[in-house]
């Protein structure tokens, strides 16, 4: 387990496209800065649109014991006796904590299965797609595509639909009472949740850890859901990614910018900004 010690800083990263390459899901150019973090004791927290399984997959290859935020931001884990409190607001899953901010997948499934009436054959939802389905439609295997389904607290949408089609069934959604998050391949149905809000929330739990110090907060990202997270944190750095255009923050603090894209500019960034030698993963 990391110790969190006074002077903390904490990192808190996108995983696709930041950490892991956009197109192999790769981070061994992030290997070397990686096991530096952890000989500091500087914690790395997973902040993604994945979900716990598949979370939880990668902490083991990462090799990352500290707590993830999932679903983009619409729950948090966090290992059971990672902190030396429990927050009242936590509920006990298995080995870890849980903090959440969405109601859960069957919540959402109602909404979808309600808006699906309006807007016959405008879009399949994960739970129909299944499996295969979402395989098909992520490039993802079919256990990749599995893990993916196991969800939480939202139920993605895959929209077949037209743009005036969208346009029409976003404002439904507001209306009632909710927000579309737009995603890379799926539109997400929040209650208005985000990263930024996660970040808060954790960075407020190592405050209390560390006897009301304020922890200073690193965020890596590198495309639009992770704008609200790198607005709340003391540091943002932009990942490049050649997917995305150029992200634009309103913040007062000042910006890094990667050259390299995904985990090589994940790198670059933390060596530049630690003073870690640059090394060329083995
Ligand atoms: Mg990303």
């Amino acid at each position: 387990m990391q110790t969190v010690a006074p002077k903390q800083t904490l990192i808190f990263t996108d995983l696709d496209g930041t950490l892991l390459d956009h197109d192999n899901y790769s981070f061994a150019a992030a290997q070397p800065v990686l096991n530096k973090l952890a000989a500091h004791n500087i914690p790395v927290i997973p902040v993604t649109s994945k979900t716990k399984e598949e979370v939880l997959q990668l902490r083991e290859a990462l090799n990352l014991e500290t707590p993830f935020v999932i679903e983009n931001g619409a729950g948090i884990y966090i290992p059971k006796h990672y902190f030396s409190y429990v927050d009242e607001s936590l509920q006990d899953c298995g080995h870890y904590w849980c903090k959440q901010f969405a109601p859960s997948r069957t919540f959402w499934c109602e909404q979808v299965n309600t808006l699906s009436v309006e807007f016959p054959d405008c879009f399949r939802s994960f739970s129909r797609m299944g499996t295969v389905g979402i395989a098909k439609a992520t490039g993802l295997s079919d256990p990749e595509a599995a893990l993916a389904n196991i969800r939480d607290f939202s139920e993605p949408i895959h929209w077949l639909g037209t743009d005036r089609e969208k346009e029409r069934f976003i404002s439904r959604v507001e209306a009632m009472g909710f927000t579309v998050l737009q995603g890379g391949r799926f539109l997400h149905l929040t209650n208005g949740y985000d990263k930024g809000q996660a970040l808060t929330w954790l960075k407020q739990q190592y405050s209390r850890q560390l006897g009301g110090y304020q922890p200073f907060a690193i965020a890596l990202g590198d495309s639009g859901n992770d704008i609200d997270m790198l607005e709340a944190c003391d540091q943002p750095i932009l990942v490049r990614s050649k997917t995305n255009g150029a992200m634009t923050l309103t913040t007062h603090v000042k910006e890094i910018r990667t050259r390299a894209l995904g985990p090589e500019g994940w790198a670059e960034a933390l060596c530049d900004y630690f003073n870690f030698s640059h090394e060329t993963p083995k």
